[in-house]
């Protein structure tokens, strides 16, 4: 054996194999079973537990203890019946593409070597998608939340470059958000240091829109009483109800404010590739910046966010450093700068673009958009079927692919408590949100796999649920 390299590769080689085997078989009957089930407690109790092992045990125990201890208890995502927050479903490729990265085991922080070379070509993929120039610059990160959290940095240190030195000091920089914006948007404005309260948040339409001309208004007055506006965070795709924010009319307030114009379509992005759904993103193509997820409608494995700045220097001039010892050579592996250091806070970074890399070539750009198309006609079945089901209220426009429904004459306890029996049964795994104060039961379709036979058994058991509670009632 030299270092940690196994001694017998030829039953390593039988276990590896096996395990792949078992991925397979998951994968092939992901319809099967419970969507969820709760750890046990001695399982949980075994897990927790654990002290840290002094010696080594032989791996085939160590896959058993994955076996019996972990695997049966994912998050869920991966069935068909998943249709809570928006969570990918993930593909065979994908996977496979998580081995193969792993065993190049690349750093692709930076320096010359192909995985650079595939993550620009899949950045520059990403801004075809959407019809970003093709000379944006970007990054892929760990989500939408680190992709939303660097374009606060790169639009501020554009608007004052200083703050990279002095800090933000008691900077008056305000920026503008709809209400139905992501969190992770007021976190980037704490973590950036401008804090919480410098992200306005503008009023939205009875579509859940923001409004663009209250927005005019708002921007106006801050510059009258002395504070700095210097950029819009516009939504394509709400996280609660999938509203897409007027993207034209949200540019051109941004713009004839001077002010940077970033986009937050964290899921909704690859609807840009349906012909039906892709005209509803109108203006994305005019953004200053975009954030968006490859693990959600696009089903690569998490994790896989992304970035896409039009303004490359302005997004470096946010990011690198010059440091000894991270020189950018002419020639050699520490060649081929700019790095992809320079375009956010990560230095060591993992291969995440092989997965997208692969994942698009194989099933291309039509396969991303009919899973668009498809998770929005199953949107619209579940849509149809709460309008026709009198005990079932529609709580809020279905645009996209998810559908915020409740049940007539129950109260936001017991709808959190019928959903709580929902996810215990295995059946089925909505999520819930507030709409206009209200609980609503939310069924985003964001899995491959989901089709109109698991929203049925999904609405069949809400309806049976909600039915024993209106009798006890
Ligand atoms: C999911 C989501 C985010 C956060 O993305 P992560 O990948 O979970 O970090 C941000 N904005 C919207 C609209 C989202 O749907």
């Amino acid at each position: 054996m030299a270092g940690l390299d196994p001694a017998d590769w030829t039953s390593l080689r039988a276990l590896g194999h096996r395990m792949l085997d078992d991925m397979f078989d998951r994968a092939e009957r992901a319809g099967e079973g419970p969507v969820w089930q709760p750890m046990p407690q001695a399982a949980r109790s075994d897990v927790r537990n654990a002290q840290l092992p002094r010696q080594g045990a032989a791996l085939p125990d160590v896959y058993d203890r994955f076996q019996s201890l972990v695997a049966p208890y994912p998050t869920g995502n991966t069935h068909p019946g998943f249709m809570g927050w928006v969570h990918g479903g993930g593909t065979m490729p994908g996977m496979l593409a998580e081995m193969l990265s792993a065993g190049l085991n690349m750093n692709c922080g930076g320096r010359d070597h192909a995985a650079v070379e595939v993550e620009r070509t899949v950045i520059g993929w990403a801004a075809e998608m959407v019809g970003m120039p093709s000379n944006s610059s970007g990054v892929l990160v760990t989500g939408s939340s680190m992709a939303n959290f660097i374009a606060v940095i790169t639009a501020s240190r554009k608007a004052d470059p200083a703050f990279r030195s002095r800090g933000v000091g008691a900077a008056s920089l305000v920026g503008y958000a709809a209400a139905t914006a992501h969190g992770c948007v007021a976190r980037a404005f704490d973590l950036a240091g401008f804090g919480t309260d410098a992200l306005r948040i503008v009023p939205t339409d009875a579509q859940h829109r923001m409004r663009a001309d209250v927005l005019a208004e708002m921007i106006d007055a801050d510059r009258a009483a002395g504070l700095r506006p210097f950029m819009v965070v516009a939504t394509a795709g709400t996280v609660d109800c999938g509203a897409v924010d007027d993207l034209q009319a949200l540019g051109s307030v941004a713009r004839d404010h001077g002010l940077w114009f970033h986009v937050d379509a964290a899921f909704a992005a690859l609807a840009r590739l349906s012909p039906t759904y892709g005209p509803l993103l109108d203006g994305i193509e005019k953004a200053d910046s975009l954030a968006f997820d490859f693990h959600k409608w696009a089903q690569v494995p998490y994790d896989c966010g992304c970035i896409l700045v039009r303004d490359a220097e302005a997004h470096a001039a946010a990011f690198a450093q010059s440091l000894d010892y991270l020189t950018r050579a002419e020639r050699g592996l520490a060649g081929n700068a700019p790095w992809f250091c320079d375009f956010g806070p990560d230095l060591s970074r993992g291969f995440r673009a092989l997965k997208v890399w692969m994942t698009l070539q194989h099933f291309g750009a039509g396969g991303m958009a009919e899973v668009v198309d498809r998770s929005c006609a199953v949107a619209r079945h579940i849509e149809a079927r709460v309008l026709a089901e009198p005990v079932f209220e529609l709580l809020a426009p279905v645009t996209l692919n998810i559908v915020c429904f409740s049940v007539r004459d129950l109260d936001d306890t017991q709808v959190a408590s019928l959903i709580e029996d929902l996810h215990e049964s295995g059946i089925a795994a909505p999520s819930t949100t507030r709409i206009a104060g209200r609980l609503a039961i939310r069924a985003a379709i964001v899995n491959h796999r989901t089709t109109d036979r698991d929203a049925d058994r999904m609405l069949d058991e809400v309806l049976r649920l909600a039915v024993l509670r209106r009798t006890v009632r």
